[in-house]
């Protein structure tokens, strides 16, 4: 598969030049040259098919030309021993479980799978590199997760101090080995900035192979329409069309569902939802593409102002506003809006939602409003309730419980180095630390 960047579509990359700069050098984003469609056999018997499977053919079908299908099904059960059920929560509402993985977040599919890939890649040619990540939350746990004990890979994680949750402080600072986290006196804007300033950096660059785990890494995205496919094959039976609702940030997880979308899979429509920070919405109201500062909202994970996959998303549509407003609809909602469906929810059918995951039902809703077909509706569960458990159990006025997974965590002693937010500081740590 080839690889172009959205801003200079002569600059070509191979996949694993794609998947180690994780940006093109004109800091644009790659995107898949061609986009190869699954057969129809494949689409005619998915029901009968593992998600394991599911994510084999559809690697193979982008990958194989470059990877041969042993190699594929390595990869792929070395990354996932978790699956992504789907459930009925309503008349014809359906949920998306993605917090099966080990940081009970859907970032995880992402992060395994990148893990293991990247892993594939450094085994065949002996190096060994060095990445860096800045978390809000969710993807320090995921990456932490998805690399922990991968021969070749060491990972640094920097999280502001006191500012992610007391279990995603633990999911970052308790596993050890090849982990290190960083608690930074300062905010994630300057945890970014630091990690930021060290690729610029050449030294450190040539010295260490750093590399990056964010969420605009082709790795990272592409093994997110894995879920998409599946939850096809759980729902085809009830022989309705299919309509997503996506809770939507930096918009990746939409982005790979419209990938699944382009390799075929019958998609009726999606919705893109959000939180207060709403420039997509705005976007596929009016045309016109305004990012803003984020605002904070309690459904944290989302509040970006200005989505770096706002890009991709575009060229899926080819850059055609009325093509995508045909696709995709956008609809954002308060933090009161969102506790009302939490509690609606809660008392209608005892199911608990993440704040994130009741965005979404929300656009759901509000779709089935203004669409006069009549489909089967799917929103994602980006992340386990007991995650956010403070808010869930102060708005639905109830304890939560919580997986052992993550209560086992609280038990364990946090192991972070202590920094302020400076570069030089940051420098003379990775030349100390890192080989
Ligand atoms: C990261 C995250 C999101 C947003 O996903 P994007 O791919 O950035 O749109 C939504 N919910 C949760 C729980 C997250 O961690």
């Amino acid at each position: 598969m080839i690889f172009y960047s959205t801003k200079t579509s002569s600059l070509k990359a191979s996949l694993e030049e794609a998947i180690f700069n994780s940006l093109p050098p004109d800091s644009g984003l790659y995107m898949p040259e061609h986009i190869p469609t699954v057969s129809a056999e494949f689409l005619a018997t998915i029901e009968d098919r593992t998600f394991n499977e599911i994510a084999v053919e559809i690697t193979y079908t982008l990958f194989g030309d470059e990877i041969s299908r042993s190699k594929i099904e390595e990869i792929i059960n070395g990354a996932y021993d978790f699956e992504s059920p789907v459930f009925p929560v309503n008349q014809d509402n359906y949920v998306l479980e993605l917090f099966h993985g080990p940081s009970m977040a859907f970032k995880d599919f992402g992060a395994r799978f990148m893990a293991a890939i990247m892993s594939y890649f450094l085994l065949r040619s002996q190096k060994q590199i060095n990445i860096l990540v800045a978390t809000s939350g969710d993807t320090g746990g995921a990456v932490a997760q998805g690399f922990y004990k991968i021969p070749g890979i060491t990972v640094t994680i920097l999280y502001p101090s006191g500012k992610v949750s007391d279990i995603q402080e633990k999911q970052l600072t308790t596993l050890g080995h090849n982990v290190t986290a960083i608690e930074v006196d300062g905010t994630f804007d300057d945890c970014q900035r630091l990690v930021k300033e060290a690729f610029l950096d050449p030294e450190l660059n040539q010295r260490f192979h750093l590399a990056s785990a964010n969420s605009i890494n082709i790795a990272r995205l592409i093994p997110q329409s894995f879920y998409f496919f599946s939850a096809y094959a759980q729902l085809k039976k009830i022989g309705k069309p299919i309509v997503f609702s996506v809770p939507s940030g930096n918009f990746g997880n939409l982005s790979a569902g419209l990938l699944a979308y382009k390799m075929g899979l019958p998609v009726e429509h999606f919705v893109a939802s959000t939180n207060l920070n709403n420039a997509v919405p705005r976007y596929l109201k009016t045309g016109s593409y305004e990012p803003a500062a984020s605002v904070e909202t309690i459904s944290n994970a989302m509040d970006v102002g200005s989505p770096s996959n706002f890009v991709r998303l575009q060229r899926f549509f080819e850059d055609d506003w009325t093509l995508a407003t045909q696709k995709l609809s956008g609809f954002f909602f308060t933090d009161e809006q969102t506790k009302n469906a939490m509690r609606e929810i809660y008392d209608q059918s005892n199911y608990i939602m993440c704040p994130h995951t009741a965005v979404a039902y929300q656009g759901l809703q509000e779709y089935r409003k203004m669409s006069p077909s009549d489909f089967t509706g799917v929103f994602l569960a980006t992340a386990h309730p007991a995650k956010f458990i403070d808010l869930v159990e102060e708005t639905l006025e109830k304890p939560v419980e919580v997986p052992e997974r993550l209560k086992s965590l609280l038990s364990i002693e946090k192991e972070a180095i202590q920094m302020n937010a400076d570069f030089s500081e940051f420098r003379s740590l990775l030349m100390s630390s890192l080989k």
